[in-house]
């Protein structure tokens, strides 16, 4: 279990019902990748897809399969912390996760691997060294993630807020704003697709994770 700091006993009481749930996204996803490929992808292509001549339905894909095996590592190996802390500057900011070398890890993640201490190594390595050296990555969580839905589908709820940000740790996913786009909740799923940026956002990720609750 990571530390909880900050938070009332029914708080992290929560906290951690919503982490429970995170997990079983996590595992259930990761089933249905590798028992039934073709139902994983007709799901995928709700939330995330191809688009432009850069991009490639297998690439695409195999991305987000990298990007949940990462996810699913990091929780269950415990490799952040979660804190309560006042309600940030946005008052519609539920939660962040500090963004530790997001460029990099967002390249990285395209790439494959990354530059990390002078080495090249995939994200996950990079994130396990970046924690070996500074620490533990935090999960900032703010007052108005409990006025959220515990869980509810295409709509922005803890159990979503919560997979959103251990996309950013573990996986250097990023909150896509290049020409101005909200790029929270449905609407900004959609607008990421249309962009071809929907493998990246953390939003459409995090989105598509929440339906296997
Ligand atoms: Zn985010």
């Amino acid at each position: 279990m990571p530390n909880y700091i900050g938070f009332s006993a029914d708080q992290k009481l929560r906290m951690e019902t919503a982490a429970d749930w995170a997990k079983g996204c996590l595992d259930a996803a990761l089933s249905v990748v590798f028992e039934d490929n073709d139902l994983f992808r007709g799901r995928l292509g709700k939330y995330i897809t191809a688009l432009g001549s850069g991009q490639k339905w297998g690439d695409i894909s195999s991305l987000v399969m990298k990007t949940i095996c990462s996810m699913k590592i990091v929780i269950d190996s415990d490799l952040y912390k979660v804190q309560l802390e006042p309600q940030a500057n946005s008052p519609n900011t539920n939660a962040a996760m500090c963004s530790w070398k997001q460029d990099m890890t967002a390249q990285g993640r395209m790439l494959g691997t990354m530059q990390f201490d002078g080495k090249r190594m995939n994200v996950l390595e990079a994130q396990m060294g970046f924690v070996a050296k500074s620490g533990a990555s935090k999960l900032s969580v703010y007052p108005l993630f409990f006025k959220l839905p515990f869980y509810a589908l295409e709509t922005q709820c803890q159990v979503q807020s919560f997979l959103h940000e251990l996309s950013h740790c573990a996986a250097g996913t990023v909150d896509y704003t290049d020409g101005g786009i909200n790029p929270y909740g449905m609407t900004g799923v959609r607008a990421c697709m249309r962009r071809g940026k929907s493998a990246q956002n953390a939003e459409n990720i995090s989105m598509f994770l929440a339906t296997f609750a």
